[in-house]
């Protein structure tokens, strides 16, 4: 059994500011590869850049730091080359829904056997506060003094139209029922995405611990299943009161299974003798 002691990475210190919604979703990660029983040696967290996107330095197992925006093509680079180890990939809004909106949207419809978690604290907070994807129309920011003009992106509709196949939203203030939500997504086969209100208590003030605590409620507490997905929609554009939970949950093959190479062991245990890489390398170089 995976304890959580050997998660523990003792050479980084960990440089968030103090109150972050980060912390408690660094928490529900490690709860949740201990609860999945994770071994640290086959599982690999991936991250872009942004506050987040540092949780690979705070987690003894595998982890990469990719670069801004491309967590998501990085990380499915590791699953093809290796599609026996278990891939996590963490990372921010502007991370995630900005710079890197299009692998999100392709990683969903591939349908890649990984769990992708999304810290969305609605504001760029590594680069001091300017709008992101999420902010709110009207929220004045650095970048935005006289308010946000953009309608913001709703990430759970762009997944389910995307094909994703487990779609979740959990908040930060509730670390229990977000580390309950990330080991769904790490043992649902395919791409399970987990958008996570964070708030960013340092440059967001509109999007708060109170804020969520007094507007969130747990789909599953009501009779709300997770199977209808034009219902799941519906879910996604509620604004009076916010949804968080599973939305939605299908089975289909992975992209892993459809391919022929990987179907008798990973690419990065088969042979390359009788691959000639010199004629390869001649031909590009
Ligand atoms: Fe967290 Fe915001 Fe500080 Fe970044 S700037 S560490 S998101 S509180």
């Amino acid at each position: 059994m995976v304890e959580l002691s050997q998660l523990h990475e003792p050479t980084h210190t960990i440089t968030w500011c103090p109150g972050c919604g980060n912390f408690s979703i660094l928490a529900a990660l490690k709860k949740a590869i201990v609860d999945c029983n994770l071994e640290p040696h086959n599982t690999v967290i991936v991250s872009g850049i942004g506050c987040g996107g540092k949780i690979p330095h705070f987690i003894k197992t595998y982890g990469f730091e990719s670069l801004h925006g491309r967590a998501l093509a990085a990380a499915s680079g590791i699953k093809l080359a290796n599609h026996k180890l278990e891939v996590i990939v963490v990372g921010g809004d502007g991370d995630g829904y900005g710079i890197g909106a299009n692998h999100f949207i392709h990683a969903s419809r591939r349908n890649y056997d990984m769990t992708y978690i999304v810290q969305n604290n609605q504001i760029y907070g590594l680069t001091t506060g300017q709008a992101s994807p999420t902010s709110e129309k009207s929220m004045k920011t650095k970048s935005t003094p006289f308010g946000v003009i953009e309608q913001p992106i709703n990430p759970i509709a762009l997944a389910l139209a995307a094909g994703a196949t487990f779609i979740a939203r959990g908040f930060s203030g509730d670390l229990t029922h977000l580390s309950n939500l990330i080991s769904q997504g790490i043992k649902h086969k395919g791409f399970a995405f987990i958008d996570v209100f964070q708030p960013c208590v340092i440059w967001n003030h509109i999007n708060t611990f109170e804020y969520f605590r007094k507007k969130c409620y747990k789909l599953e507490q009501t009779d709300y299943k997770p199977n209808d997905k034009f219902e799941a929609f519906r879910k996604a554009f509620e604004t009076d009161k916010l949804p968080i939970g599973v939305f939605y949950q299908e089975q289909r093959p992975t992209y892993e299974d459809e391919l022929p190479q990987l179907s008798t062991s990973p690419l990065v245990k088969q042979p390359i003798d009788n691959i000639d890489i010199q004629k390869t390398l001649e031909k590009y170089l």
